[in-house]
């Protein structure tokens, strides 16, 4: 069970950074190859930059050359809820942090093995908690 996390959309611009508050709150997306992790190989925890809840582990990063962090599972199905996006013509899957709702990024079905998808992540929706 997750203790769900809801909050105002003012508490939440109050907490976040501008470029955060884009991203997780307003489904924004980073430019790619900007973000700080995209080249990360440092071993540990992925966190919600926006409540904490652990999201991904470093295993499952690899390099996809898409400009994101790429993770081919979460850390647990639980910590992550999928969405269908229709916005910008374009028919994808949206992912959100289980815990508090914020916007992570998107899912798709062109990852490496074992589970054949690439969880493609928004390096300002992340905290990495070295491990
Ligand atoms: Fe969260």
């Amino acid at each position: 069970m997750t203790d769900k996390i809801q909050k105002t959309e003012e508490e939440w611009r109050r907490e976040l950074t501008p470029e955060q508050y884009r991203v997780l709150r307003e489904k924004g997306t980073e430019s790619p190859f900007t973000g700080e992790y995209v080249d990360t190989d440092t071993p540990g925890v992925y966190l919600c930059a926006a409540c904490g809840q652990e999201l991904f582990l470093s295993f499952t990063k690899f390099h996809s050359g898409c400009g994101w962090p790429s993770f081919f599972a979460p850390s647990k199905s639980e910590t992550v809820d999928e969405h269908e996006d229709t916005s910008f013509g374009m028919r994808r899957v949206e992912v959100t942090c289980s815990r508090c709702g914020s916007h992570l990024g998107h899912v798709f079905p062109d990852g490496p093995r074992p589970t054949g998808l690439r969880y493609c992540i928004n390096s300002v929706s992340l905290k990495l908690e070295p491990k």
